[in-house]
C-alpha cells in the first residue's frame, strides 16, 4: 500500500488508499482543490488555541464554529462557549469569533471579562468598517444577507439608524428613498444575488449608489472546487454538519454532476455499500470542518479502498 496524501489547505491531491472490499479495489481518492477550514475560521480556533496555552479559561461567544466535533475537542481543553456577555467573569478570556459582533456586544466583553480576544475575521471587519464610515457620513447603507445571521447582526451594529439588511431583490421594495447610498454584503452570500440587488436598489435613490462586494471567495472557491471535481468521480463525500448551510450547499453542488454524493459529520456515517463498483471518490469539506476530522474520513475510505497511487496535479 502506499499512502502519501498531502494535507495543505487549499490544495487538491489525489492519493490512493489501501486495500479494502473487492468492488472497491483500484478505487482512488481526491481532494477537492479548496476544501475545509478557511481563512477566518483557521484563525480564529488558532486564537482560541493561542489562549488555550497560555492557561487562559477561554469562554466562546456563541459556538465558535458550526462543527460538533471540532466543538467537542475544544471542550476538551476547557473552552466553552457562553450565550450572553454578562456570563463571562474577570478571570476568563472572552473570544469574538468570526462572525463578530456589534460594538455594543464588544464593549460589554471587555467590561466584564479579564480579556478579550478578537477572532472577527479581517474579511467581516472590512464590511463593519464600511458601514461604520458610510454611517458618519450619514448615508444609508443597504447590507445584502440575512437578517438573523449573527455576520448580519454585527455588521448592522456599526451603522444602527443607517442601515438596511435585504436578503435580495425582492426585499428592495420595502426600503425607504435612499440618501447617498452604500451596498455592501454578507461575506458569504452568491455573487449574482449581490449585484441584482445592487442594481435595483438604485430605483430607490437619485444619488449615485456607492456598490463595494465584501463577498468572501472561500466560499465560492470550495464550490467551484467542488465541482469541477464532481463530474471525475463516481462517488464523493461532503464532510460538515447537516446545520451548516456552506456544508450543505457544497453537497447541492456535487450533487449536480455525481448523484452518489453524501453529506457525512465523521468517517462513522460513510456506508461501504454506496461505494459499490466506485472506481474514483472524491473529498471536500466545509469551511468550519477541521483537519483532524477529513483525515480520519481518508483513513476510512483507506480501510475500504485500493492500493493504487496517483496525483491528478488538479492545481
Ligand atoms: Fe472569513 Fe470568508 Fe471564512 Fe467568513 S467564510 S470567516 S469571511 S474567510
Amino acid at each position: 500500500m502506499i499512502w502519501n496524501l498531502e494535507f495543505h489547505a487549499g490544495f487538491v491531491k489525489l492519493k490512493t488508499v489501501s486495500a479494502g472490499p473487492a468492488n472497491t479495489m483500484g478505487m482512488k481518492v481526491l481532494l477537492a482543490d479548496e476544501y475545509g477550514f478557511c481563512f477566518g475560521v483557521e484563525r480564529a480556533v488558532e486564537m482560541v488555541e493561542e489562549s488555550v496555552q497560555k492557561g487562559e479559561t477561554v469562554r466562546t461567544l456563541g459556538p465558535l464554529i458550526h462543527n460538533e466535533q471540532e466543538m467537542k475537542r475544544l471542550a476538551t481543553e476547557g473552552v466553552a462557549t457562553i450565550s450572553e456577555p454578562v456570563q463571562i467573569t474577570r478571570d476568563e478570556t472572552a473570544v469574538i469569533r468570526a462572525h463578530g459582533v456589534t460594538p455594543e456586544v464588544q464593549k460589554a466583553l471587555e467590561e466584564q471579562a479579564g480579556k478579550v480576544v478578537d477572532a472577527t475575521c479581517p474579511f467581516v471587519t472590512r464590511v463593519q468598517r464600511l458601514a461604520s464610515r458610510a454611517a458618519a457620513q450619514d448615508r444609508h447603507v443597504v447590507i445584502v444577507g440575512s437578517a438573523d445571521h449573527p455576520e448580519m447582526i454585527g455588521v448592522k451594529g456599526y451603522a444602527p439608524d443607517h442601515a438596511f439588511i435585504i436578503k435580495d431583490e425582492t426585499e428592495v421594495a420595502s426600503l425607504p428613498r435612499l440618501r447617498n447610498p452604500m451596498v455592501v454584503s454578507q461575506t458569504t452570500i452568491k455573487a449574482k444575488t449581490f449585484f441584482d440587488t445592487a442594481e435595483a436598489v438604485k430605483t430607490k435613490t437619485d444619488d449615485e449608489v456607492e456598490v463595494i462586494n465584501t463577498i468572501c471567495s472561500a466560499t465560492r472557491d470550495r464550490q467551484d472546487a467542488a465541482r469541477a471535481l464532481s463530474g471525475m468521480v463516481d462517488a464523493f463525500y461532503i464532510i460538515g454538519a447537516t446545520h451548516s448551510s456552506n456544508s450543505v450547499k457544497l453537497h447541492a453542488v456535487c450533487k449536480e454532476n455525481c448523484e452518489r454524493s453524501f453529506l457525512i459529520e465523521t468517517e462513522d456515517d460513510i456506508n461501504p455499500d454506496d461505494l459499490a463498483g466506485v472506481k474514483t471518490v472524491g473529498v471536500t469539506a466545509g469551511a468550519s470542518t477541521p483537519e483532524w476530522l477529513i483525515k480520519r474520513v481518508v483513513e476510512r475510505l483507506k480501510s475500504l479502498g485500493a492500493d493504487e497511487e496517483k496525483n491528478m496535479g488538479l492545481k
